[in-house]
């Protein structure tokens, strides 16, 4: 880092988002079958390939009847009774009716449905008690036609799978996953599931950011705990480039004696694009690029490397993947006042969400508290947080009931 520790050379964390969004490769695609593309992301707009419904249905269980009305008692004559997918049923001619199931296909000469609750059968003449408003049939296509567009690109939800079924779609193409591979560096660190020595503390940071890349479709590799050793970073690091489509390294990107992980890039020939930012957490945060595939050296404190992931490293891999989705953010009001020393930063602080208590439930609202918070060592208010609120530089006081920038961390 030529030495930017000096905040005014840094850069603005919205100038680092803009350029971590630009210039990207498109994603490489795979087809899969719908069964295993759940959470996967589709590339492109798909076209409904069927009407929907296909066919004239019925929406209700009841009776369908002809245009041309029942005999003078008022009674229709009952021709048939039509299950869901029956294939052909006659014509209804003048004064008939047949009993039809919800989801069956409308016969022709058909005039409208009569609900079965608001009719009565007698011996094959059914008369109706009420008189209905509509016509209890979904006209072929109402809800969609052929060729409309069925999906655009988006990450496949539920819902989504849902709605590739119903046109019949068997498989769909979607984003290859990006490929992370992550390097934890410290002395000091020790996995999980071992004992802690004198000075030693378990590393957080690397299952952290596997699962931050799990959660958004990464396939994610872990190059382990890696000392603060130049030759034994630059065999990880250098592991990672070669295998991975973005490496994030956390810690040793700072200022310290034992921070090589700057230096070590540049051996391993990685092109710098950032290295610092006007954020906190995140003052040192570096971006570089190697070819087609991104390097990002993340603090180490566990707070910062969670934010710095969310705030910039999310965004560029979801662009990666082909999405153009935005942060989730709210605005809302705060409910204590927030004050802080020195606004030369912008800040994200960790908050949850209350429930005003006033009396009446159309006065309840929705407030951020931000929540107790020592710095970026306090993992533990990462737990308890719903979101992070947000202060821009210039900013050092807000009011209680000031609007805030919160975004969600566990949408
Ligand atoms: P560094 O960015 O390497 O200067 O580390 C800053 C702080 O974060 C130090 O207190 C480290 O011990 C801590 N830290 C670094 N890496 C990790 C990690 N993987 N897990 C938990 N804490 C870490
Ligand atoms: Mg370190």
């Amino acid at each position: 880092m030529n030495d930017r520790t000096n905040v005014r050379e840094a850069l603005h964390p919205d100038e680092a988002l803009r350029i971590l969004l630009s210039d990207l490769p498109q994603p490489s695609q795979e087809i899969l079958p719908l069964g295993d593309a759940l959470g996967r992301v589709l590339v492109k707009e798909l076209l409904a390939a069927v009407d929907q419904p296909p066919f004239d249905k019925s929406a209700m269980d009841g009776y369908a009847y002809s245009a041309v009305g029942p005999d003078p008692s008022g009674a229709w004559r009952l021709v048939e009774v039509i299950a869901a997918g029956a294939e052909d049923a006659k014509a209804l001619g003048a004064g008939e009716c047949a009993r039809i199931m919800t989801g069956a296909r409308i016969p022709s000469g058909t005039f409208a449905v009569q609900r079965r609750e608001f009719a009565e059968e007698d011996e094959g003449n059914v008369r109706f008690a009420r008189a209905e408003t509509v016509d209890n049939i979904i006209r072929r296509g109402e809800n969609q036609k052929a060729g409309d567009v069925l999906l655009t690109p988006r990450r496949l939800y539920p819902q989504d799978i849902g709605v590739l079924a119903s046109s019949g779609y068997s498989a769909v193409p979607v984003a290859r996953r990006l490929v992370v591979g992550i390097v934890s560096t410290g002395d000091e660190l020790a996995e999980s599931g071992t004992s802690l020595a004198p000075g030693a503390i378990y590393d957080s940071n690397g299952p952290q950011l596997a699962a931050q890349a799990a959660v958004i479709g990464c396939e994610t590799r872990n190059y382990g705990i890696i000392p603060d050793d130049r030759g034994r970073l630059e065999t990880a690091i250098g592991r990672s480039l070669s295998e991975c489509d973005v490496t994030i390294v956390s810690g040793a990107v700072s200022l310290g004696d034992f921070d090589f992980v700057p230096r070590t890039f540049a051996a391993l020939g990685v092109r710098e694009i950032f290295h610092g930012l006007k954020m906190r957490p995140g003052k040192p945060t570096y971006y570089g690029r190697f070819g087609d595939k991104s390097v990002f050296g993340l603090p180490g404190n566990p707070v910062s490397t969670f934010v710095n992931f969310e705030v910039l490293v999310k965004p560029h891999i979801m662009k990666r993947t082909g999405l153009n989705q935005t942060a989730q953010v709210l605005h809302l009001p705060l409910s204590v006042p927030l004050i802080r020393r020195g606004g030369d930063r912008v800040e994200y602080l960790p908050a949850r969400f209350e429930i005003s208590d006033q009396n009446t439930s159309s006065e309840r609202a929705t407030l951020v508290r931000p929540l107790f918070y020592r710095g970026s060592s306090m993992l533990s208010a990462l737990a308890d947080a719903d979101c992070l609120i947000r202060m821009d530089i210039g900013v050092e006081k807000i009011p209680e009931g000031g609007i805030v920038h919160a975004r969600l961390i566990r949408p």
